[in-house]
């Protein structure tokens, strides 16, 4: 039987080591996984850590993805991305290299404490509307926010 293809928008974005190649290793795993049909990548933005200031500048992608994976699915090979890329910096507990959110999965909507979709903080997050609005033209305002930075094309 066919399985139906849907469309979900995923943020990734990560502060330590090589923040870029982190970032295509991350999107490549995702590419090549059985469930994804086909993946498409906004600009590369530089943006200030929130919350905690005592860290490095983030990275931060979005993604579409055309996937006949389930939302749980999709969160499992989210849980997987960032466990590949924390094992290859040999990092087992320290901070993870790239964090990869669900945002958006069609009309799905869930309040789980496991998947909270749409994704319950990306409407006051500047670095995850910026690079969404590339993608989707979603109607929701983009909080002034000048740390959200272009830094060019972003390319696997
Ligand atoms: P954060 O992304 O807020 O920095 P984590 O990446 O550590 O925090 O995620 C914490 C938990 O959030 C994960 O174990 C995951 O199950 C849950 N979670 C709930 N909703 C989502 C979502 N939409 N996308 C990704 N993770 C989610
Ligand atoms: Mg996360």
């Amino acid at each position: 039987m066919e399985k139906k293809i849907r469309t979900a928008y995923l943020s990734m974005g990560g502060n330590i080591g090589d923040r870029e190649e982190n970032l295509r290793s991350a999107v490549r795993f995702i590419r090549d996984h059985e469930g994804i049909e086909s993946i498409r990548t906004s600009s590369l933005y530089e943006t200030e850590p929130v919350g905690y200031d005592d860290q490095p500048y983030f990275l931060n992608i979005c993604a579409e993805v055309r996937t006949t994976l389930t939302p749980y699915e999709l969160l499992d090979l989210a849980h997987e991305t960032e466990n590949l890329l924390g094992r290859k910096r040999g990092i087992r507990f320290g901070p993870r290299t790239v964090d990869v959110d669900i945002l958006l999965y069609e009309d799905f909507t869930s309040d789980d404490k496991v998947l909270t979709v749409p994704h319950p903080r990306m409407y006051e997050r500047a670095f995850v509307l910026v690079p969404l609005k590339e993608l989707t033209d979603i109607d929701v305002p983009v909080p002034e926010d000048k740390s959200v930075v272009l830094k060019g094309p972003f390319e696997v």
